[in-house]
C-alpha cells in the first residue's frame, strides 16, 4: 500500500470546507511563502522540532541519541542538538517526556489516516462535514493524495482538496475528480511579486485555475491578505478579474495574516527565512470584501 508522510491531523477543524472537518496535512510545499506560518510542512522529509522552551533539563535525551547529537546547553540549560550529526531518527523524541523534542511528520498509509477519520463520523453527519487534505502540498504526494481521496469518496466522506494548485494538471485533475470541494489559493495575480514572495511564478497556478473552474468543479478562492503585498487596489482588482468569468468559483475566502509560526522557524533550527509582515486593518479588510461581494462572490473571512 501506498504510504505518504504527514505532519499532523486536526479534528474539529471549522475553516477548511463545509461542517466539522478533520484536516489533515502532507508534508511538503514547492513554494516557500514569505508569509507561511507552517514551516514544519515545507520539506517533504521528516523534521525535528526543538522546543527549547519546555525542555526540563532532565538530559534523558541525551544517551538516547545513538549518534551523539545532543549536548547540555550552557550552564546546564536546554539542550542542544548538532544537526549536523542528527539522522533524524526519532529517539530522543521517543525518550522526551515532555515534548521538547518532536518529530514532525511520520509515515502513514491510506488505512492509518481512513481509521482516525473514521473516528468522527458522526460529527461529519451531524454537520455536514468531512474531510480536508491541506499541507505543505497535498500534490506534492500525488499517488498517496489520490488513493486517499479515493477510498474516503468510496467510504462516502465529503472531501476538499486544500491546495497551492502548483502541480501537474494531470495530478491537479484526478485528484479534484475525487474531490467534493476544492479550496485553491490565489496570492497574488502580479508574477513578479509571486515570484518575489513565494520563490515561484504564478503561471502555472493560475493556468491550472483556468481549467479547474472551467470543469463545473466546486472551487472554493482563499486569499491570504498581508498588508502591502497584495492588499492593495490593484491586486484587489486583478484578483476580481481574473476569477469573474468562473460561475464555478462563487466563493472567495479572505484568510488575515497573522504572526504565528516565527517560533516554529526557531524550532526547526533554521534562520528565519519568513518576513514579519502586517495584517491590513479591519478596514481595509472591509473594504476587499465589499469589493469582491460588488463583483458577485460569496465572501467568507477565515476560509
Ligand atoms: S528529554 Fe526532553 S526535557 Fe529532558 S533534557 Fe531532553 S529535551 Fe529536555
Ligand atoms: S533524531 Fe536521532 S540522531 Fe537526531 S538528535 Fe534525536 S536521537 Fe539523535
Amino acid at each position: 500500500m501506498t504510504t505518504g508522510t504527514i505532519f499532523d491531523i486536526k479534528r474539529f477543524a471549522v475553516h477548511d470546507g463545509p461542517g466539522v472537518r478533520t484536516t489533515v496535512f502532507f508534508k511538503g510545499c514547492p513554494l516557500h511563502c514569505l508569509w507561511c506560518h507552517n514551516p514544519e510542512g515545507i520539506a517533504a522529509g521528516l523534521d525535528l522540532l526543538v522546543r527549547s522552551s519546555r525542555c526540563a533539563r532532565c538530559y534523558s535525551c541525551i544517551p538516547a541519541c545513538p549518534r551523539k547529537a545532543i549536548s547540555k546547553g550552557p550552564k546546564r540549560g536546554p539542550v542542544v542538538v548538532d544537526r549536523a550529526k542528527c539522522d533524524l531518527c526519532g529517539k530522543c523524541a521517543e525518550a522526551c517526556m515532555y515534548e521538547a523534542l518532536v518529530m514532525a511528520g511520520r509515515k502513514v498509509t491510506v488505512a492509518d489516516v481512513v481509521a482516525e477519520v473514521e473516528r468522527d463520523r458522526i460529527f461529519y453527519e451531524q454537520s455536514g462535514g468531512g474531510v480536508t487534505l491541506s499541507g505543505g502540498e497535498p500534490l506534492a504526494q500525488p499517488s498517496f493524495c489520490r488513493e486517499l481521496l479515493t477510498e474516503l469518496k468510496a467510504r462516502g466522506f465529503h472531501t476538499a482538496l486544500d491546495t497551492s494548485g502548483l502541480a501537474s494538471w494531470e495530478t491537479l485533475a484526478s485528484c479534484a475528480e475525487k474531490s467534493d470541494l476544492i479550496l485553491y489559493d490565489l496570492k497574488l495575480i502580479d508574477d513578479r511579486k509571486h515570484r518575489e514572495t513565494t520563490g515561484v511564478s504564478n503561471a502555472p497556478i493560475l493556468a491550472n485555475l483556468k481549467k479547474l473552474a472551467g470543469r463545473k468543479k466546486a472551487v472554493a478562492v482563499r486569499i491570504p491578505l498581508m498588508a502591502g503585498v497584495n492588499d492593495g487596489p490593484s491586486d484587489v482588482r486583478a484578483a476580481i478579474e481574473f476569477l469573474k468569468p468562473f460561475p464555478s468559483v462563487k466563493t472567495v475566502g479572505l484568510l488575515r495574516y497573522h504572526k504565528g509560526g516565527q517560533e516554529k522557524y526557531r524550532n526547526l533550527g533554521q534562520a528565519p527565512c519568513f518576513k514579519i509582515y502586517d495584517p491590513p486593518s479591519d478596514e481595509r479588510v472591509g473594504e476587499i470584501r465589499q469589493a469582491f461581494a460588488d463583483a458577485g462572490f460569496h465572501v467568507r473571512i477565515g476560509g
